[in-house]
């Protein structure tokens, strides 16, 4: 799991992805996707079981699914969150790598 999204602590984004078992056919698609350990197979379907391992802005499994039946929080949820006094952007070396 990522500690931190540009200084903000991974524990306070809520950023997984969410299942509509109705639309799901239990391809596994997301599943082989994901590298990070989010998901698992639970009676033939899948199963977010890590949701804080799903690292934040990606929606790979999303866009690999068939069916249209993962969904993660709107951009403008992350657009919030870098108005957050404690994101920083970019280089933190403090300019030595000018
Ligand atoms: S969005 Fe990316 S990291 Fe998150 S569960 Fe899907 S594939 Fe894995
Ligand atoms: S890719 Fe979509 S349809 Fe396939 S198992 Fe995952 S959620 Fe279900």
């Amino acid at each position: 799991m990522e500690k931190e999204w540009f200084g903000i602590p991974r524990e306070e984004i809520n950023w997984f992805p969410t299942i509509n078992y109705e639309k799901c056919i239990g391809c596994m698609a997301c599943v082989k996707k994901c590298t990070h350990g989010v998901y698992s197979e639970e009676k033939g379907k899948p199963k977010v079981v890590a949701p804080k391992n799903c690292v934040v802005g990606c929606t790979g499994c999303e866009s690999v699914c068939p069916k249209e039946a993962i969904s993660h929080q709107p951009k403008e949820y992350l657009q919030k969150l870098a108005k957050r006094k404690d994101f920083q952007t970019g280089c933190t070396c403090g300019g030595e790598c000018k």
